[in-house]
C-alpha cells in the first residue's frame, strides 16, 4: 500500500491522552506523521493520574481493562508479566497494580521510537507549557512560555484535568502530605469525599498520621469498590436512547433491580450499559443532561469511578476504627488561627451550626468543573481568540462528534482537535482510559485519511 503524504501533528499534554494519541499516530499504516509533543512535566505518559509514588496509590479500574491499546486488550497485562522480576506480582488480570506502574507502562509505549538522545525522526518530545495556540490558513503554532514556537499541520490538545490551584490556606492534594508539613496529630480536614480524598487519606495513613481525618462534601457519599462481576451483555436495541432523565433511570434501575433479583451484582449493570453511555448522553435532552448534572452525577459517580477492594479494605478500617469520619454538611465559615483554622459547618439536613477546630484543610474538590474558569494558559488562548467556546452545560469545551474543536461561531476547525477529559461536553464518558484509548485510535484513523484542500505539510520549529 503506497503511503500518504506526511503530516505535522503536534499535540499538547504528554499525560496517557497525548502518548495514546501520540503511538496511534506514528503506528498508522498508511501515513506517516510526525508528531511533536509538548509536555509540561519531566516525564511523560503520567499526567495527574499516574506520576503518584505511593505504591498504595492503585489504579481505579482492573489491570484487564487498562490496555492502552483497544485492539490488543491483554497488551497492559503481558507488558507487566514480562516485567513480573521487579514489579510487584499480579495474580491475575483482575488486579490493580499501583499507578506509578501504569505511568511506566504508558511512557513505554513511545520508548521504541525515540532514539538514545530522545528524539527520532519522526517524534519529537518537547518540555516546556504551552502558553497559545494560533491557526492560521494552511498552518497552526503552537507558542511555549520560554518563546518557542513549533508550526505544524493540526494541533491536538490533550491538557486533560484542569487543577485549580487552591484557596489561600487550604492545602494541595496533590502534594504528599509530610511535604505540606501536616503534623501527625493534627486534625485534618479533608473537602470532598471523591477518590481524590481517598489517596490524600491513604497518603495521611502511609505517613502514619495519628489525628483525626474528616471528609466533608455536600451528600458525604464514597465511591464502591470494585467486585469481580461480570459486564452483563446488554443489547444496545434494548436501551432506551432519547429519552428523558426519569425514564431512563426508571429504565436502568430495573435492569439493575431484576439482575441482583437474578443472583447478579449491580456492578455488571453499570458496567454493563458502559458501551452504550456515550451515544445516552449526547441523544439525551439538554434538559435532562442539567438534571443529571445536578441531581445524578454524584450518585453515578461513586457506582461508576470504584476503588480497589483493597482501598476499600483501608479506608474501612479507618472509618470504623474512627479514625476517619464522613460527613455530609456545608462549610459555613472557615476562621484561621494559629492552630489552623476553626470551621463552622452544617450538617446535611440539620439547621443547627456546629464548630470544629482542625489544624490543616485539604482541597480535595479537585479538578477545576468550570472550564471558563480553567488556568491551562493553550486552553484559555483558545477562548481569548475565539478559536474555542464553552460548551452551554458549561462542563467542556465544545468539540464535534471527531473532537474536532468549535470556534466561538459554532465551525468545527479542520486543524484543531482535543481528546480526553478536556471533551467531556461532548461524550462525558471520557475520562478513563478505556474510553480514551478508542477515542485516539478513532481520531489518528481520521486525521490520517482526511484529505484537506491544503495538504497538511508543515514540520517545522522556530526559535524564540
Ligand atoms: C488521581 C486520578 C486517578 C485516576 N485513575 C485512573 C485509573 O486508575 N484508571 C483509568 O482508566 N483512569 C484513571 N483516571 C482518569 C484519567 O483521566 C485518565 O486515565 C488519564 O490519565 C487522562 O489523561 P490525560 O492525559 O487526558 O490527562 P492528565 O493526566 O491530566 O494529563 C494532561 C497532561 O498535559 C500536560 N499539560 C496540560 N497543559 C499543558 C500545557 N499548556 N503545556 C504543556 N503540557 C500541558 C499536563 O502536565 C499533564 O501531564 C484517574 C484520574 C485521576 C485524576
Amino acid at each position: 500500500m503506497s503511503r500518504s503524504a506526511s503530516r505535522h501533528a503536534i499535540i499538547i499534554g504528554g499525560g496517557a491522552s497525548g502518548v495514546l494519541l501520540a503511538y496511534q499516530l506514528l503506528h498508522h499504516p498508511t501515513r506517516d506523521f510526525h508528531v511533536t509533543l509538548i509536555e509540561q512535566r519531566p516525564d511523560i505518559g503520567r499526567g495527574l493520574a499516574y506520576h503518584s509514588g505511593n505504591p498504595e496509590h492503585l489504579l481505579n479500574v482492573r489491570v484487564a481493562n487498562m490496555s492502552a491499546l483497544p485492539d490488543e486488550p491483554d497488551h497492559f497485562w503481558r507488558w507487566l508479566t514480562s516485567r513480573a522480576a521487579d514489579a510487584p506480582l499480579c495474580p491475575d488480570p483482575y488486579c490493580f497494580v499501583p499507578r506509578r506502574i501504569y505511568g511506566d507502562y504508558v511512557a513505554s509505549l513511545l520508548r521504541p521510537l525515540m532514539s538514545d538522545g530522545g528524539a527520532s525522526p519522526r517524534l519529537s518530545i518537547v518540555q516546556g507549557t504551552c502558553v497559545g495556540v494560533s491557526e492560521g490558513e494552511t498552518d497552526v503554532v503552537a507558542m511555549l512560555d520560554d518563546g518557542r514556537c513549533h508550526i505544524g499541520d493540526i494541533i491536538v490538545l490533550a491538557t486533560g484535568h484542569d487543577t485549580r490551584s487552591s484557596s489561600p490556606g487550604y492545602l494541595d492534594p496533590w502534594v504528599s502530605p509530610s511535604s505540606a508539613g501536616i503534623a501527625a496529630d493534627d486534625a485534618v480536614l479533608i473537602l470532598g469525599s471523591g477518590l481524590t480524598m481517598v489517596d490524600y487519606v491513604l497518603s495521611l495513613l502511609t505517613d502514619g498520621h495519628r489525628g483525626p481525618i474528616i471528609a466533608m462534601s455536600r451528600r458525604g457519599l464514597l465511591a464502591k469498590a470494585h467486585r469481580r462481576a461480570e459486564p452483563m451483555r446488554i443489547d444496545e436495541a434494548e436501551v432506551p436512547f432519547g429519552v428523558g432523565l426519569s425514564q431512563l433511570l426508571r429504565w436502568f434501575r430495573g435492569r439493575v433491580e431484576a439482575h441482583v433479583a437474578d443472583g447478579g451484582d449491580w456492578r455488571g449493570v453499570v458496567d454493563g450499559i458502559r458501551p452504550y453511555t456515550q451515544r445516552l448522553w449526547r441523544e439525551l435532552p439538554p434538559i435532562s443532561k442539567r438534571r443529571f448534572l445536578e441531581h445524578a452525577r454524584a450518585w453515578w459517580d461513586v457506582h461508576r469511578h470504584r476503588m480497589a477492594p483493597e482501598v476499600e479494605a483501608r479506608i474501612a478500617h479507618a472509618l470504623y476504627a474512627g479514625h476517619l469520619t464522613l460527613v455530609a454538611g456545608k462549610i459555613i465559615g472557615i476562621q484561621p488561627n494559629e492552630a489552623g483554622a476553626w470551621v463552622r459547618y452544617r450538617r446535611r439536613g440539620q439547621r443547627e451550626i456546629l464548630d470544629l477546630q482542625v489544624g490543616a484543610i485539604v482541597d480535595c474538590t479537585g479538578i477545576v468543573k468550570d472550564p471558563r474558569a480553567t488556568t491551562n494558559p493553550a486552553v484559555r488562548s483558545l477562548f481569548d481568540q475565539g478559536l474555542a467556546r464553552v460548551d452551554p452545560l458549561c462542563i467542556g469545551i465544545e468539540t464535534s462528534a471527531d473532537c474536532a474543536i468549535v470556534n466561538r461561531d459554532g465551525v468545527p476547525s479542520r486543524r484543531l482537535f482535543a481528546v480526553g477529559p478536556l471533551t467531556r461536553a461532548a461524550f462525558w464518558e471520557i475520562i478513563a482510559i478505556p474510553d480514551i484509548r478508542t477515542q485516539c485510535a478513532a481520531l489518528a484513523a481520521q486525521l490520517a485519511t482526511k484529505d484537506e484542500a491544503r495538504p497538511f505539510e508543515h514540520i517545522g520549529a522556530r526559535p524564540p
